[in-house]
């Protein structure tokens, strides 16, 4: 028996044989560049149509993007010219690939950064197919579903797979946000990711592959065995439960309706939603607009991508959250300056309200696109009274301008905040008087709570959502906005996390919102908690004296 260990990437546990993933080379250059070149062509568009069929143009579009990468001179020319100048051609490939990846990276904009990799995978796809690499993958001639194992999948690779015969997915590469986790999450398998010890040795082998722990085991022992077993059957017993809730609305088990909204990044994210039932977007990131573009985005195309939203979810509502860029996410054409902690700089409404006009142009658009329905407005990285005061103040005057030309616009706009800073926290019931609900963004308050970077696996120990300091802050936070009678919600990660689940109940919280593949798992939680016992457990999680007592608490157990 080997016990792996990687990073839970989608949910699911799954028992099967393994089928590792390598493409077979002969190790000698086979094709030329313009041959290469041609082959990748071809497969990249006959990708391009699969993908548009099986999983929708959101993700058929990385295909057509790579098209225009291998029709593009400024990358095919440098790599021809270096191999007529006699370097070998796979080489060739990899040192222009690389050096252009490489000059990507240090871009500020996050949409050129993104490209580095695009530019990799292309460079890899072409070193392949120079060596005529064999990758008419299939499976073997049972009816068997496999998890397949791999040191790495790129788009390219997840289009091979006939996906009723996949049971999960395991790589040894890759991170929670990599392609092989986003494609597992849309056909509803289990993925563990960044499986360090995982190579071909684990071929053909019986394993358990648990997406909630990140635990790959091959060839398990009885008594392992016995215990994934259990897991196995609760898993398929939850997974037809979860069929017969998705239709449903949330109750918890003593009949409190709860409600449960989805976030959401783009328009295209709403794919599959029509399938089940939920009271709204609780969370529209809207910076995939600025942040996906090279240019900034016209009001227009804003109208179009907010108006598709509050249209395809109507008569529920909508919670854009206004532009969130600064920290990690740069974007060109913002007037951002070389900060050195850009996460404690200007981020978020900051950085909104020092480029007004960017800003306004936003305003407007959600205005017009929520004319005659009724549209939420959620501002980030709030810790300032004025940051609400200003906001709101342009809200009115934005709608001045626009009825002063007769454009109709939305009458019924709330506007709210999201709590994600210790500030905003602190001051929650002051706050609460001045805005008209709030979103708890676990993920940021966290990080500014603990000191501790969200993104940084070196503090990953520190930052801790079981800590007290940030539960009882959440529980500062719905309290004060029931005082005040406004809504809360929750819709940081920490919502679509089944441990948080009854805690949340019984501190109050009335509303989640969560990634879709999330929902019904939510449901099923809230469906199962009774209210009374979950308000014993938030009081008795509040008096967890640090992250490992409220842990056990929260497991069942007792004070330590
Ligand atoms: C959060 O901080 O919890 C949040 C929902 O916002 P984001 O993850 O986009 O920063
Ligand atoms: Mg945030």
């Amino acid at each position: 028996m080997k016990i792996l260990k990687g990073i839970p990437g989608a949910p699911g546990v799954v028992f099967g044989t393994v089928l590792y993933f390598e493409k077979k080379t002969g190790g000698k250059i086979e094709l030329d560049i313009d041959a290469a070149v041609a082959k990748c062509l071809e497969k990249v568009r006959r990708m391009y149509k699969k993908a548009l069929s099986d999983l929708g143009e959101d993700k058929a579009k990385i295909f057509s993007a790579y098209e225009m990468l291998l029709e593009d001179e400024m990358l095919i020319g440098p790599i021809k010219k270096s191999a007529q100048g006699g370097t070998a051609p796979d080489k060739a490939v990899k040192e222009v690939t690389e050096s252009m990846a490489s000059i990507l990276m240090t871009k500020k904009s996050e949409y050129l950064r993104q490209r580095a990799d695009d530019i990799r995978n292309i460079g890899n796809m072409l070193i392949e197919t120079l060596m005529s690499a064999d990758d008419n993958f299939t499976f073997p001639k049972d009816n068997e579903k496999y998890i397949v194992a791999a040191r790495e999948l790129t788009p390219v690779d997840t289009m091979l797979f006939d996906r009723s015969r996949l049971l999960g997915f395991a790589t040894c590469e890759g991170g929670a946000a990599s392609h092989t986790v986003i494609l597992a999450k849309s056909i509803g398998i289990p993925a563990v990711v960044g499986i360090s010890e995982l190579n071909s040795t684990a071929q053909g082998k019986k394993a358990y592959l648990d997406g909630y722990t990140g635990e790959f085991v091959t060839e398990p022992d009885s008594t392992a065995a016995a215990v994934y077993d259990k897991k196995v059957r609760s898993e398929e017993e939850l997974i037809k439960t979860l069929e017969t809730i998705k239709k449903s609305d949330a109750y918890t088990k003593d009949g409190e309706r709860i409600g449960v909204y989805i976030n959401i990044g783009k328009p295209s994210d709403l794919k599959g939603s029509e399938c089940e039932r939920f009271d709204g977007v609780g969370l529209f990131r809207s910076e995939f607009l600025y942040s996906a573009a090279k240019d900034r985005p016209t009001v227009s195309e804003q109208y179009e991508a907010y108006k598709t939203v509050i249209d395809a979810v109507y008569p529920n509502t909508v919670t854009i959250r206004t532009i969130d860029v600064g920290g990690d996410k740069q974007i060109d054409y913002f007037n951002m300056p070389k900060e050195e902690n850009p996460f404690l700089g200007n981020r978020g409404i900051r950085l909104c309200l020092s480029n007004k006009d960017i800003f306004s142009q936003q305003l407007k658009a959600i205005l017009m696109a929520g004319a005659g329905k009724k549209v939420k407005v959620m501002i980030p990285m709030v810790t300032c009274l004025d940051e609400i005061r200003e906001t709101r103040e342009l809200i009115r005057s934005v709608r001045e301008e626009l009825t002063g030309e007769n454009i109709p616009v939305c009458e019924d706009l709330m506007l709210g905040i999201m709590i994600e800073t210790p500030a905003s926290a602190i001051m929650a019931d002051v706050f609460a008087k001045h805005c008209d609900f709030f979103s708890i963004g676990t993920n940021d308050l966290v990080q500014y709570i603990m000191a501790a970077d969200r993104g940084n696996a070196g503090v990953e120990n520190i930052y801790q959502p079981f800590h007290p300091a940030v539960l009882t802050m959440i529980d500062r936070v719905i309290k004060a906005g029931a005082k005040a009678g406004i809504e809360v919600s929750v819709c940081g990660d920490l919502a679509a996390n089944t441990d948080f689940t009854e805690v949340l109940l019984g501190m109050g919280l009335k509303k989640f919102s969560v990634p879709l593949p999330m929902l019904s798992r939510i449901k099923k939680k809230i469906s199962d908690t009774d209210l009374s016992s979950a308000r014993k457990l938030s009081e008795k999680v509040l008096t967890g004296e640090d992250e490992n007592e409220v842990k056990n608490i929260i497991a069942g157990g007792e004070k330590l």
